[in-house]
């Protein structure tokens, strides 16, 4: 993700769409300065429709009602620049939900909440945001928002997370057989094989990876030790 004067240009994966509130609608875009400091969730409570059409809502109701991004699948569309405040944690006009957090509406469509996580990861990434201050609409003013996300909500930061993770697993070579291992760890494998420590698979195969063999070669000079 890049983002320049509060706006994002950029996502991987995820269609970012311009679709900002006129600066003439002032109730719903005050133009309040603001470092965000947290990410607040919601779902729109509009079941079945679009986020084009509840972007398409946010740009013209011009009320005490705006927020910064609503996602859809595979696409997000931005209502404000995140360095302006909105209305939409239900907190007050002085509330730190409303004046220091990014609002986001996931529609209530098929497959909007992974592009959600998606989404939520990349701008954690780009804004220093820790995931703990990723939180529910709920927690500004007890309204039971994002309805759909909180029944789940702990499987949602815990997915957020796993996006946020290097894909470690990619990349690790594994043997299946001794005689694809390099000859130094080969050594090694025979040596465990003809103690008995080692008995493989059903099939034969004994599908170790790297860092397996590289733990038991440990194992063993420890023991030496
Ligand atoms: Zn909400």
């Amino acid at each position: 993700m890049q983002i320049k004067d509060g706006i994002v240009t950029q996502l991987d994966g995820i269609s970012i769409i311009q679709h900002l509130i006129p600066v003439s609608n002032k109730l719903a875009r005050p133009q309040y300065p603001m470092k965000p400091e947290y990410i607040t969730i919601h779902n729109t409570g509009n079941p079945g429709a679009s986020a084009l059409a509840n972007s398409i809502y946010v740009d013209t109701v011009n009320s005490y009602t705006s927020w910064h991004f609503t996602v859809g699948h595979g696409e997000v569309y931005q209502e404000l620049p995140i360095t302006e405040s909105a209305w939409h944690a239900g907190d007050g006009a002085e509330g730190t939900g409303n004046r220091k957090s990014i609002g986001i509406e996931i529609a209530e469509v098929d497959r909007a909440e992974e592009t959600a996580i998606k989404f939520i990861a990349q701008l954690i990434k780009a804004t220093g945001i820790s995931i703990d201050k990723v939180v529910p609409h709920r927690h500004w003013s007890g309204k039971n928002c994002p309805r759909l996300v909180l029944p789940h909500w702990d499987k949602f930061i815990a997915d957020i997370i796993k996006e946020l993770e290097p894909k470690a697993a990619e990349g690790i070579k594994r043997y299946k057989n001794i005689s694809e291992m390099p000859e130094f760890y080969q050594e090694f494998i025979k040596k465990w094989v003809a103690a008995g420590y080692i008995k493989g698979n059903k099939d034969g195969t004994l599908d170790f990876t790297e860092d397996m063999i590289r733990c038991l070669i440990i194992a063993e000079r420890m023991q030496e030790k």
